[in-house]
């Protein structure tokens, strides 16, 4: 790593300590952008590198609620506004236990670039809360959610920060969270939220723009090897909205999705994930994985061990970060894995990262393969800013075009810096070059 670059790593570590998710982020990118300043240094002489580790704004604050017995329960809620110089911020918010601002940090960092990546006016942030959804009646995450935007509402709007949803947040948080925000602002503003319900303001597609687009890009990767997702067997994990989607698209452009998971283990079906089961248990349901193999002959469910050990073409990790270590990259690698495309945010730890890339193994990064869920967000604010409703069939081809041009630019991108193929390098450097340029033309702020 540049000299340059190495000191400001190690600010980073000393000035953000403990949280290890963001350093893990940041020194991702940092790897990437050695030919960048060797070639442009006028980006250290503009402070930019300083200025993109250290968010505009983190805001943290109590989320007090009552829950179904009458207790009084207490919760810490984030939002971090990590870099408007593209657009408002707009980034997810994520409700789970493991919430805090070290994982808020890491994933809105990696928002700047993603969102930067799509081509779209918009800049990063994310948000979220320490609670955890599981068990609780409809009742309380609506108390929840409520609560949560009674202190939120006045950092946000379709101008300022436009949140959508993540981790425990899908469209019933959004709706009582939309709806605490045209209560208290007494407007409604549609473009304030995205991930919306179709018929108040929601863009159709965007629930599976993220599992779709991910799939896209899985394809388009392979392309660039003479071959396609038709007749692939491929891997999944996680069962959350990413992962439905993904299995639900991979499935019909003909490949054979062997697993699903989540944190209690995972499923193997050698014939394939019946979706309408795997929806029927955990979307209408919310059961736990294990019922999959309870209801289908021959798909058997594993407690402890590795989804990764099973042999596949293509490897979508769909769950949570570092969830795919260096040990699982090296089982995947020896059993003859050709791609790997990661739907979930930094689920691939920095090992794995490594040994994929030794290997020869495409492999597509979070913040350029799943990026068509913000970036069909983006369409929803064009949608909502002309009152306008897009057909499924316009929104979902403009999300495939969205998918093949990040593709593009990160394959040129690579290439033009020196490293063909890489689309680890092409994704950084692609998303880093248009926020650096449109800070530079903005002065120091
Ligand atoms: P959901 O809450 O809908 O689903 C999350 C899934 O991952 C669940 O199956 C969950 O299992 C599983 N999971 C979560 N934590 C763990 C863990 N520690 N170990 C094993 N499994 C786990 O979330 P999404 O599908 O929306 O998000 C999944 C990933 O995709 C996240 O990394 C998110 O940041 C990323 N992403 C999401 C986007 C979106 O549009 N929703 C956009 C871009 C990225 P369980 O129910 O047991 O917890």
């Amino acid at each position: 790593m540049e000299a340059g670059l190495a000191q400001i790593r190690e600010e980073v570590l000393r000035r953000n300590p403990g949280e290890t998710e963001f350093f893990q982020a940041v020194d991702e990118v940092f790897n990437s952008l050695g030919p960048v300043m060797k070639r442009h240094p006028e980006y250290v002489e503009h402070g930019i590198l300083r200025r993109m580790v250290e968010p505009e704004r983190q805001i943290t604050f109590r989320v007090p609620w009552v829950d179904d017995k009458g207790v009084v329960k207490i919760n810490r809620g984030f939002r971090v506004q990590f870099n408007s110089a593209l657009g408002p911020y707009k980034g997810g918010i994520r409700f789970h236990p493991s919430v805090y601002l070290g994982i808020m940090k890491f994933l809105g960092f990696e928002q700047v670039f993603k969102n930067a990546l799509t081509g779209m006016p918009i800049g990063g942030g994310k948000g979220g809360a320490d609670f955890n959804p599981s068990g609780r009646s409809e009742g309380e995450i609506m108390r929840f959610c409520q609560s949560f935007i009674t202190e939120l509402y006045r950092h946000i709007g379709e101008h300022t920060d436009v949140p959508a949803g993540d981790i425990g947040v899908g469209t019933r948080e959004i709706g009582f969270m939309f709806g605490q925000y045209r209560r208290i602002t007494n407007r409604f503003e549609a473009g304030a939220f995205t991930g919306k319900g179709v018929s108040w303001g929601g863009s159709l597609v965007r629930p599976e723009a993220t599992g779709n687009g991910v799939v896209m890009f899985a394809n388009q990767m392979l392309k660039t090897i003479g071959t396609t997702l038709d007749g692939a067997t491929v891997t999944v994990s996680g069962s959350g909205n990413v992962a439905i989607n993904a299995i639900n698209y991979a499935t019909s452009l003909g490949a054979t999705v062997l697993t699903a998971s989540d944190s209690s283990g995972y499923v193997v079906d050698e014939q394939g994930i019946d979706i309408e089961l795997l929806r029927q248990i955990k979307i209408t349901e919310r059961a736990r994985i294990s019922e999959y193999a309870e209801r289908r002959e021959r798909a058997h469910f594993v407690s402890d061990g590795s989804i990764w050990e099973v042999p596949v073409d293509v490897a979508i990790p769909c769950a949570t970060q570092n969830e795919l270590s260096g040990d699982d990259a090296a089982t995947l690698v020896m059993n003859g894995v050709k791609a790997v495309a990661e739907g979930a945010n930094m689920p691939s730890t920095h090992q794995a990262i490594n040994t994929f890339r030794e290997a020869g193994v495409l492999f597509g990064p979070g913040k350029a393969a799943n990026a068509g869920g913000v970036a069909t967000s983006a369409l929803e604010m064009q949608q909502n800013a002309s009152r306008d409703t897009w057909s499924f069939d316009y929104t979902h081809s403009r999300l495939e075009e969205n998918m093949e041009d990040i593709h593009d630019r990160c394959i040129a991108t690579a290439e033009d810096f020196g490293h063909p193929g890489d689309y680890v390098i092409g994704a950084n450097i692609a998303g880093f070059l248009k926020v650096a340029d449109a800070m530079i033309a903005q002065g120091v702020v």
